[in-house]
């Protein structure tokens, strides 16, 4: 069995979906690794730090996969070129991307997207959404410390003393708890909100303070559900006063397969200090402030906007080891006895299966 992954050709993107590490156990189980020449340079692993793995150019490597893994969705030039009934695993982003799952099915490819995993036990390990999640909500905050005009922490000097940044994060998920770790190590004064109530325990026990705007709005399967318009209008009407004390505000709340909710209105930005800031890191899929444009800095009468785009790919290594072994935890349950054969009764393979052999499985 042929393992292989291609060098990421989004833009901007330097993760690689085969770290050393995981060769190495790739290996270990007997199958071969074939990997694209240079394919994680960007992310910090050359070539000559992969042991006992074969090289080629992407064409060869394409002819030869039995699995592809991937980072990003290939292109189609890349998908086109796989022999028919080989096995792509990533994140494919199935979600609204009908033209991508009909290319697909008409390559005849077996195909898994590990965002689509049920949120278990068991798929904790394979979880690239957590993995990742817990990248950009690091990065996000040390974004937003670096961009504020001000310092995070408390200082004392001769100069007299520099009271903490006052921070919120908006969204305590897999993100917003690492970014609320993170701010606390910078020592700003923090706090988080969450429409899930069992998220005041997890923002408390980071040594932050819950903000409690009176909304709840548990979902199935540990997320959030989307808010009525009752609701919304209750969280906005009680969040925009709350929000005229902070210096930092960084926002993650998403909703599966949705666009990101719209939680900061532009009135609600103009009610800010001046010289506050704002990093949505839901700018993927939208963004979580009216006034957010992804990709890009925008600076509203003072109150400055960031969108940044892909944040996980911002520390590449760790972000690929943590995905390589998401990847590898999930291959080993496609492997029975000795040959790649999933089994299509085990949930953690038919809920993460987009096509198999052509036929499409995905549900929006
Ligand atoms: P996510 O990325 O879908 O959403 C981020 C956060 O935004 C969530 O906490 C959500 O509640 C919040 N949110 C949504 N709408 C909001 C709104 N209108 N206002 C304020 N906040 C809003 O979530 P995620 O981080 O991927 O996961 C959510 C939770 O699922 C985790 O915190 C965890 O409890 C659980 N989880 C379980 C497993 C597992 O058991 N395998 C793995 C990962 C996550």
């Amino acid at each position: 069995i042929t393992v292989s992954a291609l060098r990421e050709t989004a833009a901007g993107e330097r993760r690689m979906a085969i770290t050393p590490e995981v060769a190495k156990k790739l290996r270990g189980k007997g199958l071969r690794v074939l990997l694209e020449r240079g394919a994680g340079n960007a992310a910090g692993f050359p070539d000559a730090g992969y042991a006992d793995v074969e090289f080629a150019d992407a064409a060869q490597v394409l002819a030869q996969a039995d699995l592809l893994a991937c980072v990003l969705p290939p292109d189609d030039a890349v998908l086109g070129r796989l022999r028919e009934g080989s096995i792509v695993v990533g994140q494919l982003r199935p979600h609204g991307a009908a033209e991508r799952i009909a290319t697909l099915a008409q390559h005849k490819l077996t195909t898994f997207s590990l965002e689509m995993l049920p949120r278990t036990t068991r798929a904790q390990a394979m979880d690239v959404l957590s993995s990742q999640a817990a990248v950009a909500g690091y990065r996000a905050m040390l974004i937003a410390a670096e961009s504020s005009p001000k310092f995070f922490p408390m200082l004392t000097t001769a100069a007299g003393t520099i009271r903490p940044s006052r921070v919120l994060v908006i969204g305590a998920g897999v993100a917003g708890l690492q970014a609320i770790a993170t701010a606390r190590r910078l020592g700003a004064q923090i706090e988080g909100y969450d429409v899930r109530p069992e998220t005041r325990e997890q923002v408390e026990s980071l040594g932050a303070k819950f903000l409690d705007l009176g909304v709840s709005a548990a979902g199935s399967g540990g997320y959030a559900r989307e808010l009525t318009a009752e609701e919304r209008a209750a969280q906005q009407h009680a969040l925009a006063e709350h929000l005229k004390v902070f210096d930092a505000v960084v926002t993650t709340a998403a909703v599966p397969g949705r666009a990101a909710p719209k939680i900061i209105s532009t009135a609600m930005v103009e009610g800010m200090k001046p010289a506050a800031l704002i990093v949505d890191l839901a700018a993927d899929s939208g963004g979580n402030c009216e006034l957010t444009r992804p990709g890009e800095r925008v600076d509203h009468g003072g109150v400055v906007i960031l969108g940044p785009l892909n944040l996980a790919s911002g520390a590449p290594l760790h972000a690929s080891e943590m995905y390589a072994r998401n990847i590898y935890n999930f291959v080993e349950l496609l492997i029975r006895d000795g040959a790649l054969q999933p089994d299509f009764n085990d949930e953690l393979v038919a809920k993460s299966c987009v096509t198999r052999h052509g036929e499409v499985l995905f549900k929006a």
